[in-house]
């Protein structure tokens, strides 16, 4: 089921951006976990409304949303919100760090934010791809430096100047009665210095959004829900060091193949002769051969078959699953002559060598059949 971000943030879907960014402000500022601690229900509520509004805060990916649904944001270089931190740095990004800090305390300003963020994409691979794993190209849009002011967010010739307010400490005190509280400063958002002019590019931030493609090595083995972290390709963060990007991976169905950890699953359609006599079948392998499988004679319909070492690799292992096929006896529908007349022939003799199993169930529906005749609650009936 598809999230509603609009719900979730208690908008309608016409609302303006920014009505959507003050219904976010307002929850994050309800559901923020040092005001709820303790309480899973806000922790949760706050990352969701962190999440929608990481959709539809931006117009591009807003519009991607409503045309394709979830779907149309793979790819989309979401911000990956597994932890509070990210959230507090994009809240800090979109509202302006002084008033937040404020609000929560002073522990958070400065530390943490030197780093860039991570991101989140989606990626889908088929059954093969887990078999051999893969490199996949994902594209995604993502916070660059800018290039015309090198990140320092300035116009051309300018520097970034002390700021005045703290005098370049970036933190300043205030006094509440008998407590003195060092927050950071509102003026700088803590970094100290300030841009009086600047970059007609990136009006000032040092960062342009771009799509930027990723090569993500996909190990053998992996499983729809892993996610591989591709350390540095995140956004870069003031500090210089970039966030990291999590890939998500969604294995698709395949249209023979079934998985059950490393063990594949297939089924096998055999004549009722082959299964009585036994002999040889082919069976399909994963990546298009074909292997050779011994039928057992009197192989029953619904039995399985174990190839060993046929299956996928495990993670982190060289050793690979099984292939398991299950067998199911074909009974024809349209028959030859020549088939009728044997089959014919067959059913003659076959009264005279009736199986144990099959006798004694036959036994068991008569006993029953009996018993019910008895019983004193089939006597009332009309
Ligand atoms: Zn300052
Ligand atoms: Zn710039």
């Amino acid at each position: 089921m598809a999230r509603d971000y609009y719900r979730i943030l208690g908008v309608e879907e016409n609302a303006s951006q920014e009505d959507i960014r003050r219904a976010y402000r307002k929850l994050a500022l309800k559901y923020h976990p040092d005001r709820n601690a303790g309480d899973p229900g806000a922790a949760e509520k706050f990352k969701e409304a962190a999440q929608a509004y990481e959709v539809l805060g931006d117009p591009e990916k807003r519009r991607l949303y409503e045309t394709y649904g979830e779907a149309g944001l793979r790819g989309a270089g979401l911000r990956d919100f597994s932890s509070f931190d990210d959230i507090f740095s994009a809240f800090t990004d979109i509202f302006g760090g002084s008033l937040f800090e404020e609000f929560f305390g002073p522990e958070r300003s400065g530390g943490g934010r030197s780093r860039g963020r991570s991101l989140r994409v989606g990626l889908e691979v088929d059954l093969e791809d887990v078999a051999g794993g893969t490199g996949k190209t994902v594209t995604l849009l993502r916070q660059e430096r800018c290039e015309k002011c090198g990140g320092t967010g300035c116009a051309p010739g300018k520097q970034p100047i002390t700021c005045s307010y703290c005098r370049g400490y970036g933190q300043v005190e205030s006094r509440q009665g008998f407590f003195a509280m060092r927050t950071s400063c509102p003026q700088c958002r803590g970094s100290g210095m300030v841009i009086e002019d600047p970059c007609s590019e990136c009006r000032g931030s040092g960062l342009v959004q771009r799509r930027s493609d990723v090569e993500i090595r996909v190990p053998p083995g992996v499983e729809s829900g892993t996610r591989l972290r591709m350390r540095g390709e995140g956004e870069p963060g003031p500090g210089g060091e970039r966030g990291d990007l999590y890939c998500d991976i969604v294995v698709r169905d395949h249209p023979i193949f079934g998985r059950r950890g490393a063990d594949l699953l297939c089924e096998l359609p055999i004549a009722y002769s082959l299964a009585a006599l036994g002999g040889q079948a082919e069976v399909p392998a994963l990546g298009g051969q074909t292997l050779e499988v011994n039928i057992p004679r009197g192989l029953q319909s619904g039995e399985v078959l174990r190839l060993s070492h046929h299956g996928l690799p495990y993670p982190n292992n060289r050793a690979r699953g099984d292939l398991l096929v299950r067998v199911f006896v074909e009974v024809p529908t349209r028959l030859t002559l020549r088939q009728e007349e044997l089959l014919r022939e067959m059913a003659k003799i076959e009264g005279s060598n009736v199986s144990e199993k099959r006798k004694s169930f036959l036994k068991r529906i008569r006993d029953y059949v009996h018993n019910m005749a008895d019983s004193p609650e089939s006597e009332g009936e009309d």
